[in-house]
């Protein structure tokens, strides 16, 4: 038996955030990992990082994504890890005129809450975006997204954390956990035990899972979220790029009920909306996706849903209509079932954290959020912006 101060379940970037940001503050923490540091969603993400400034009263979500953003940065300018970091701005593109007047209402109602966007014409957006479609109607901007490699970052703060003195362990499976009031957590992993008073749970998509082995109903669910890629191409593409028309469905039907969470594109195999993001990574390819369906825990790519994504984006882009598809995948996002993060924690066990439901956007939140379950442990007092995430209102125990 292998005793610590600090164990987290989760090898993404809300664990290895986690992680880091203890280990800064010179606690004894040990992360298991069944399988590989990013080897699940943290890995497989688009590397779009959503943020559009504090506002005048920053709330939860302008801590995630400026917060983020900040530790990106760090973490790239300043412990030197090429992560591929850069604050490239984002388009989002419109094409109805509905979309237009949503969007229109949108960025007068953010500009007036303080934060940074802009509705663009065609004309100027092509000016800072040439590929474009000329048929756009025009564009939201978010200059202050930023966009970096998923696998590089993520490994990046499990190397930061190693470097600060955390113990991170791969390919440990956790298959049990005892607890008993007052007497440490005992871990059963795939390669030994582990003991340590306080235990996180940074599992993804498998909260669930890890919960009822502590006899609780955690209610995160997999969403699986799918892309393409085509073959490298000389630098084409300069900011982050989107579609307005399901911000659009979303804003009007989320689509959620009491088993479903919002802001999917499907339900059941019929679709309700497109969603459509990309850019073009370091290396040249041309990435996009969009789609997101409860299937379970299937990962294979549905060719359907990537042909529909494919059309979106040439329709945005033209010049992708001659571009094939060279390689899809897929990955499985932790979507809390009313869409909010759960990030606190768990009154129904001593000294018992979770981390997750970070959803689609949780690469670009996963930094902070890992540093605000850090602060909150460390201290021992709830950073005031977790009260909209706490656990309390949605983890029960199973009776
Ligand atoms: C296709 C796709 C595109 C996306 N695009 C974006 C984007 O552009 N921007 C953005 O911000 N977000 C994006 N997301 C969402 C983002 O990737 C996720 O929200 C985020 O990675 C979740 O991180 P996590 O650490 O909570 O979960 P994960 O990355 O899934 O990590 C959980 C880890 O826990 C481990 N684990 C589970 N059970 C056990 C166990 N019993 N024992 C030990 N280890 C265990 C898993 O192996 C896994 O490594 C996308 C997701 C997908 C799938």
């Amino acid at each position: 038996m292998i005793e610590t101060e600090i164990l987290i379940i989760g090898g993404g970037i809300a664990g290895a955030s986690t992680a880091y940001h203890l280990a800064q503050y010179g606690r004894h923490v040990t992360l298991l990992e069944r399988n590989d540091i990013a080897s699940e969603a943290s890995g497989v993400n688009a590397g779009a990082i959503g943020a559009i400034g504090w506002g005048n009263v920053p709330n939860l979500e302008s801590y995630l994504t400026m917060g983020s953003l900040e530790i990106f940065k760090s973490l790239q300018v300043e412990l030197g890890y090429d992560i591929e970091f850069r604050r490239s701005g984002s388009l989002q593109a419109i094409q109805t005129e509905a979309e237009y007047a949503y969007i229109q209402r949108r960025v007068l109602e953010l500009r007036s809450q303080g934060y940074t966007v802009d509705l663009l014409s065609t004309q100027e957006a092509q000016m800072i975006e040439p590929a474009l479609s000329p048929a756009l109607l025009g564009c939201l901007y978010m200059p202050l997204r930023a966009q970096a490699d998923p696998q590089k970052a993520t490994r990046a703060f499990a190397s930061a954390a190693e470097r600060s003195g955390a113990h991170i362990l791969m390919s440990h499976e956790v298959t049990r956990i005892q607890s008993q009031r007052d007497d440490p957590y005992r871990v059963e992993t795939s390669q030994g035990s582990y003991q340590a008073a306080t235990l996180v749970i940074a599992a993804g998509a498998w909260c669930g899972g890890v919960g009822a082995m502590l006899g609780l109903r955690i209610p995160i669910v997999p969403v699986r979220g799918q892309m393409w890629a085509s073959d490298p191409l000389p630098p084409r593409l300069f900011h982050t790029i989107s579609a307005a028309e399901s911000s659009l469905q979303w804003h009007t039907a989320p689509g959620n009920d009491p088993q479903t969470p919002p802001y999917l594109t499907h339900r059941g195999h019929q679709r309700l909306t497109r969603h459509l993001y990309g850019r073009q990574t370091h290396t040249g390819e041309i990435i996009f996706g969009g789609d997101r369906q409860l299937v379970e825990y299937q990962k294979k790519p549905d060719s359907a849903g990537i042909e529909v994504n494919h059309g979106h984006a040439a329709e945005v882009l033209p010049f992708l209509r001659e571009l094939p598809v060279a390689r899809t995948w897929a990955g499985l996002m932790p979507f809390a079932l009313d869409g909010a993060p759960i990030i606190g924690r768990i009154a129904q066990c001593p000294h018992l954290y979770i981390v997750s439901g970070l959803a689609s956007s949780g690469f670009g939140r996963g930094p902070m959020a890992g540093k605000l379950l850090a602060d909150y442990i460390h201290t021992s007092h709830r950073p005031h912006v977790l009260a909209e995430a706490d656990p309390v209102r949605c983890v029960t125990q199973v009776a």
